[in-house]
């Protein structure tokens, strides 16, 4: 029997290719702005895409596939695709939850401790020749038993709180609604209360329109000039313009951040900064999280090509 077609769209390592391949007749595209150069008969028969760009797939680009029923994205983060134009097509959408949720935690932590304890500042001295020179390197601030607030207490945010709860930090969360936490965790009904209210401030949310500069400079002023903010959900949920002056004029105490705006092309201002740890949108990059997207991934894609229900739908 023929393989079906399958659209591929993005780059994938080899792992996620060859098993594609071997189900599937694949055509790989480089983003969405490519589709509109395919066959037209290929284009009537598309059922389904593989997923893995940050470009906008929107209507347009979804019309120009007549038999479209599925995008399957690689990675939780779906904001590149048009939900509602899909939704109106009767287009299912899948992502990759879960997971990746203990590495994009386990990374959080990190970067919170690596921050307070200003590691990358520490090891630059030290490389620099300047400990034998000058003696120690000035102190650091405690993590253990402060106070820390999540910005949106979803999967990935719950599995930072909970890590964090072994280093007795006060847990304190912003969502939408209270959840069913342990009770000596703090619900804050906005951004603002909340970073008020900590020393450390972790961004958890989805990106997307909704939430764009949902961590204001507001926000940013109420967690002060001792205060750090760390963010693993996307550049575009901070106002970025507001945290680069603040962390320019000591008004924000420092930054740890994955994700930022435009990236991979990042504001330069950044690079000068010795108060921000920035790191290259690390926080599902490892072997075995990564492997496991791919595997759900085609999990999804295989679901809706037998005509089950799929695994982890969007919509
Ligand atoms: P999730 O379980 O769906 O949690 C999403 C969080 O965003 C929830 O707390 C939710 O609020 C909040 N949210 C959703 N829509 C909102 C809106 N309109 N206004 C305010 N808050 C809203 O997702 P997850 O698995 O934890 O992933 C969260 C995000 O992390 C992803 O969307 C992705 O952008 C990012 N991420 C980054 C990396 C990385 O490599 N750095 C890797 C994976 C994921 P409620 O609590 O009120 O429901």
């Amino acid at each position: 029997m023929a393989r079906p077609p399958l659209l591929v769209i993005g780059r994938y390592p080899d792992w996620d290719l060859q098993p594609m391949r071997q189900d599937f007749d694949v055509t790989q595209l480089a983003g969405p702005e490519e589709i509109a150069g395919l066959d037209a008969g290929l284009r009537g028969v598309v059922r389904a895409i593989a997923y893995r760009s940050q470009r906008r797939l929107g209507g347009a680009e979804m019309d120009l596939l007549q038999g479209l029923g599925l995008v399957a994205k690689f990675g939780v983060g779906f904001e590149a695709i048009d939900v509602a134009a899909a939704r109106a097509r009767g287009v299912r959408v899948t992502n990759t939850p879960d997971v990746l949720s203990d590495d994009v935690a386990d990374l959080a932590v990190a970067m919170l401790i690596a921050q307070a304890r200003r590691m990358l500042p520490a090891t630059r001295y030290l490389r620099a020749g300047r400990w034998a020179k000058e003696g120690p390197v000035p102190l650091a601030g405690t993590v253990s038993g402060r106070r820390v607030g999540i910005v949106g207490l979803g999967r990935i945010g719950r599995a930072i709180a909970d890590r964090l709860t072994a280093f007795k930090m006060e847990i304190h969360y912003h969502s939408r609604a209270p959840k069913p936490v342990p009770e000596d965790w703090r619900f804050h009904d906005d951004p603002v209360s909340l970073a008020a209210a900590v020393d450390f401030l972790v961004v958890a949310i989805v990106g997307g329109s909704e939430t764009e500069g949902y961590v204001s400079a507001q926000a940013l002023s109420a967690l002060g000039s001792e205060g750090i903010v760390v963010n693993i959900s996307r550049g575009s949920t901070i106002d970025e313009a507001a945290m680069l002056d603040a962390l320019e004029a000591g008004r924000l105490g420092g930054a740890a951040l994955d994700v930022f705006r435009g990236e991979p092309e990042i504001d330069p201002r950044f690079l000068k900064l010795e108060n921000v740890l920035a790191l290259p949108h690390i926080g599902s990059a490892t072997v075995s999280t990564r492997q496991a997207m791919g595997a759900l991934q085609r999990a999804n894609i295989a679901a809706f090509h037998e005509g089950r229900a799929v695994l982890t739908p969007v919509v």
